[in-house]
């Protein structure tokens, strides 16, 4: 089974639709999500809708946590807190329920999934190898993923050495049939590795392969989206240069 890999929505319906497409143009059987649909960005009930229709798993992350209450918005940042209050009133009430029940970990044919890290599924950013050593110690898969960071990238640890990694960029293709590993496909809705496109990872499991992709998407639309919701503006800037 080929199972296509996405995280990070965050309300950016155009990003979203353009991965969908790439999605079903590919051999991918399923589509798992690893969290925040929500925060951000403009269009919440549209990528909430999305995933309902299209993902067979789907986690929660910490802006959708911060959305349905079960999280404070204390530790936000003033965009990101903004975003998460002025969803919380327009989300209709099906998606807000859809969200509720969302956890931000679990396990599918023997992946780990968690929308932070094995350590912390809310909160820990998985970017140098030594918190992916601190994580490797700790997961039960051999093999996770994580979203979260917004940055494309892989962390392996084989025969005893220490855990490695880096980002990635579109079209690698990592053999991961040995060793541990953590995966992360980047962000579908705000790519922070200076790629704007929207990201998403194909996984082979009878190959033991995993494929990183990038998606061309309307950013302006986007972008306009945010700003006619009256949004902070740098929520809309950042989309362009994909930090
Ligand atoms: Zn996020």
């Amino acid at each position: 089974m080929k199972v296509a890999v996405v995280s990070d929505i965050h309300a950016n319906r155009h990003a979203f639709e353009a991965t969908l497409e790439a999605v079903a143009a590919s051999e991918a059987s399923e589509l798992w999500c690893l969290g925040d649909l929500v925060g951000y960005g403009a269009e919440p009930d549209a990528c909430v809708e999305l995933a309902r229709e299209h993902a067979a798993v789907c986690l929660a992350g910490n802006h959708d946590m911060a959305v349905t209450g079960e999280i404070s918005l204390e530790e936000f940042s003033r965009g990101a807190s903004v975003a998460a209050q002025w969803t919380r009133e327009v989300i209709d009430p099906d998606n807000m329920a859809f969200l509720e029940a969302l956890s931000p970990q679990g396990e599918e044919s023997e992946i780990g999934l968690y929308h932070g890290s094995p350590r912390d599924p809310v909160w820990e950013y998985v970017l140098s190898a030594l918190l992916a050593e601190l994580c490797m110690n700790q997961q039960r898969n051999r093999i996770c993923l994580i979203g979260h960071s917004h940055v494309a990238l892989s962390f392996a640890r084989r025969d005893g050495e220490l855990a490695t990694g880096e980002p990635r960029r579109a079209g690698t293709r990592l053999d991961v049939a040995e060793g541990e590993w953590l995966l992360n496909p980047g962000s579908v809705g705000q790519p922070r590795d200076g790629d704007a496109r929207a990201a998403w990872l194909l996984l082979d499991l009878d190959a033991m392969d995993a494929t990183f992709y990038r998606a061309d998407y309307d950013v302006a639309g986007a972008a306009a989206a945010i700003r006619a919701a009256r949004l902070p503006d740098s929520l809309a800037e950042r989309l362009e240069y994909g930090q």
